[in-house]
């Protein structure tokens, strides 16, 4: 056995492109919601990956799963198809409303799936002029140059012109803005039911059903991007099931692996068959390890028990939340929807969730930000209510550090 390179944050920034800043910290073991680092230091994770590991770390269940389908097959690309990747597509089927499933590995591809199947349905069915995407500002939808143009946020795609034509954006939960933007060009509208990097800021219920009015007056398809609301993350399987409002194509991603790279684009049979043979692919779509993985967190998370759980625990923070907020007095509002929470920091403290996730990392507990102004939590669907309470008193006392720093 060759000896590993021993290794440190300081390498980070000698070998890896600078895009990222990661912290201080190099975690290496995680177990439930409790993560160890390099020192062998404890942390309580709140921020689960970015809404990723939905069941939190090495579940024993998705351990299996994985080292079950490792020592049986890894790879056989879509020249052939697999069980894992057909079980998972059933099972996403009878959850959903949609009739087909496209695997891909990120959030980014199954949108860019998603964006291209909507043109090509478009221009199959009506022709090349009815091509424009709609989306709101303050989305996000992935960082390919399509995903990143269709994405609502300028900063991402500074320097990055010219970006693809046809893509035109609206102010979200506006829909008024939709209407007078929307027409028999527009081949789909693009919405988050909770947008999530854009700052945790759900849909009202009237926005969606009116969505989805105006996209069948004009023949569009409507498309929830579902990838890091989707998956239990809500307390429901996937968000839009709370609204009662069906699109014609959603993706899926983030928590959908557990922590292993998976996406899925789903949709109904009509849609689907736009996408004929040889029209999109990718080598690794469907792969087996992912596939086995997911249909292991899919059947986990579609127990109407751990749905609840959800709903329960969600609770708990929030009221946990609003306790701390009373007294420290530092949030403007605490909002989401089951365990993906945004702390909107008051104006006093704008442009410091970065300031709080790193004091939380300094007391032992991992959070993330949504911006600027909002810290994110996003934990493990599973994390027991002892991790709920102990991480919260070490983010009352990261919150008090902030407040300190700025008295000083
Ligand atoms: C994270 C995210 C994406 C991009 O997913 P990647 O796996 O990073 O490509 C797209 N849309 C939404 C809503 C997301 O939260």
């Amino acid at each position: 056995m060759s000896e590993q390179l021993s290794v440190n944050r300081s390498l980070f920034d000698q070998v890896m492109v600078p895009n990222y800043a990661p912290g201080a910290m190099i975690p290496v073991r995680g177990k439930g919601s409790r993560v160890w680092d390099q020192d062998g230091r404890e942390y309580i994770d709140f921020a689960g990956g970015i809404a990723v590991n939905s069941l939190g770390h090495a579940h024993p269940e998705l351990v299996k799963a994985l080292t079950e389908q490792a020592n049986n097959l890894w790879h056989v690309s879509n020249v052939l198809t697999n069980e894992p990747a057909l079980r998972l597509a059933q099972k996403l089927c009878n959850l959903t409303f949609a009739d087909r499933v496209f695997f891909a590995n990120s959030g980014a591809e199954a949108n860019e799936a998603a964006f291209k199947l909507a043109r090509r349905y478009a221009w199959e069915h009506s022709g090349e002029e009815k091509n424009e995407i709609i989306a709101c500002y303050n989305s996000f939808h992935g960082r390919t140059l399509f995903t990143v143009s269709v994405g609502g946020q300028a900063k991402y795609t500074e320097g990055f012109r010219p970006a693809p034509g046809g893509i035109t954006h609206v102010e979200y939960n506006n829909l008024e803005a939709l209407k007078g933007a929307i027409s028999d060009k527009t081949c789909a509208v693009v919405v988050e039911p909770i947008q999530g990097e854009g700052g945790i800021v759900p849909a009202s219920q009237a926005y969606l059903e009116g969505v989805r009015a105006l996209c069948d007056q004009h023949n569009a398809l409507l498309v929830f991007d579902e990838i890091q609301t989707g998956v239990g993350r809500t307390g429901d399987l996937y968000a839009y099931m709370n609204y009662g409002v069906a699109p014609d194509i959603l993706t899926s991603a983030k928590g959908l692996g557990g922590g292993f790279p998976v996406a899925a684009m789903l949709t109904t049979e009509k849609v689907a068959a736009s996408f004929g043979v040889g029209t999109h692919g990718s080598t690794y779509g469907g792969n087996p390890l992912a596939c086995a993985v997911a249909e292991k967190v899919i059947d986990i998370v579609s127990d109407p028990a751990v749905l609840a759980a959800v709903k329960t625990k969600s609770a708990l923070f929030f009221s946990l939340l609003n306790e701390i907020n009373q007294e420290l007095n530092i949030f403007d509002e605490i909002r989401g929807r089951g365990l993906l929470i945004g702390c909107a920091l008051k104006e006093k403290w704008k442009g410091q969730a970065k300031d709080v996730l790193n004091a939380a990392i300094s007391e032992g507990l991992m959070v993330l930000v949504a911006g600027p102004d909002v810290v994110r939590l996003a934990p493990s669907l599973i994390i027991p209510d002892e991790d709920i309470k102990a991480g919260m008193v070490l983010f009352k006392k990261a919150l008090q550090a902030v407040i300190a720093a700025q008295k000083s």
